[in-house]
């Protein structure tokens, strides 16, 4: 079956009780049990739960198979995805990744003696290179926030493979209607649901998922002893923008294009990070290994800071604010907002000048987005 249907009908068919069309919302702490020894079923909402198992049936399905596992936030599947790692083990990631993860790596793992190398650039060959004796993972970002940089999964799962290193792809930026790691080669792959997967800005949530049935198991392990695990009714809103993933993405990536287009030409940019523009040096990586290029763009203005305000109070429609993949459109200043915590030489050493204006494209109409970055870039020049 094609993505959209199984969007709609997969892990979700009617309540078996009362013949419900849309998974209950089973509001429950526990259940009741059929007897002393254990039947299988449900027992406790931190173990297991209706909403949150339908959640998790659609989401494997959706990436293309194996078995997804959800989070109280794309942070906490982070820390799922990373927990098997112990003291003296090495990490390689794209220096591009978002703010969070960067803090994970720095703030929470590196005390324990979990050290991270990060690539520049982000090619095969620079992931690949970084790699040592003791390293156990490769986190990759792609697209990547805010660059919008790509990792070429097959290229770097096939890499990975052979030195006997696991590969996790955040791929929250994609989402699975546009990007399946699991099927270019991929080992893990973490989304925060926040993002497009739920796509209305109402929800914190993650999820990883996963091929590999050990890894899985160990992941199902700790998502119930840690318990960083997502309310039924907040699976439930996931659920929900399941149904209208295949839509969204489209018309996400549609008003992208037009933006785009629209912000190459305009003398106050200096450039368009979208990988769906020829001038994307990834353009044609992206062509391979994705069914769209998304809703993210990321412009440098030519007026560093200034510009970058000067643009961001100019805008009526677009919101200023964090958080990305939403129905409405967002811009955000990556130096002054997503990556603030960092120190100016991180900042530099990631490339994230203050020129940079990170935008998430909304399903607002396209001429109306454009009529609001044209006349508050009109300030900018
Ligand atoms: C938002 C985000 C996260 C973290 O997810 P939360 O739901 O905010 O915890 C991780 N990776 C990427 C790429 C994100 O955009």
């Amino acid at each position: 079956m094609q993505f959209e249907t199984l969007a709609i009908h997969d892990g979700q068919t009617p309540d078996p009780h009362t013949g419900s069309v849309t998974v209950p919302v089973y509001q429950t702490s526990t259940f009741a049990r059929s007897g002393l020894e254990y039947d299988g079923g449900f027992v406790y909402s931190r173990i297991g739960n209706p909403t949150r198992q339908a959640l998790e049936n659609a989401l494997a399905l959706l990436e293309g198979g194996g078995h997804a596992l959800t989070f109280a936030s794309g942070a906490a599947a982070t820390m799922a995805a990373l927990h098997g790692l112990r003291p003296g083990d090495h990490i390689v990631s794209g220096i591009d990744v978002y703010g969070g993860t960067y803090r994970i790596f720095k703030e929470l793992l590196a005390p324990m003696g979990i050290t991270t190398s990060y690539c520049h650039g982000g090619t095969t060959e620079s992931y690949l290179e970084a790699i040592r004796p003791e390293t156990k993972l490769v986190w990759a970002e792609s697209p990547s926030n805010p660059l919008m940089r790509l990792a070429d999964i097959r290229a770097l799962s096939a890499g990975c493979r052979e030195r006997a290193v696991t590969l996790a792809v955040d791929s929250t930026f994609a989402s699975p209607y546009f990007l399946r790691p699991l099927e270019l080669g991929a080992d893990l792959v973490v989304h925060s649901t926040t993002k497009y997967l739920g796509g209305h800005s109402d929800l914190i949530g993650g999820a990883v998922v996963t091929g590999d049935e050990a890894l899985h198991q160990r992941l199902k392990t700790y998502q119930a002893a840690a318990g960083a695990v997502p309310s039924p009714w907040d699976c439930w809103l996931v659920l929900r923008g399941l149904k209208t993933l295949k839509v969204r993405m489209k018309e996400h990536e549609s008003n992208a294009m037009h933006l785009a287009r629209f912000l190459e030409g305009h003398p106050a940019v200096r450039r368009v990070l979208y990988p769906g523009l020829p001038s994307h040096p990834q353009h044609e990586l992206a062509k391979s290994q994705m069914k769209g290029f998304g809703g993210m763009l990321t412009i440098e203005m030519k007026g560093g800071m200034e510009a970058a305000g000067k643009l961001i109070s100019g805008l009526k429609l677009f919101i200023l604010a964090d958080s990305l993949g939403g129905v409405e459109s967002l811009a955000a200043s990556p130096s002054k907002m997503t990556l603030w915590a960092l120190t100016p030489e991180e900042r530099a050493a990631r490339e994230c000048t203050e020129g940079l204006v990170r935008i998430s494209v909304g399903l607002e109409h396209p001429q109306d987005l454009e009529q609001d970055l044209k006349s508050a870039l009109e300030g900018c020049r």
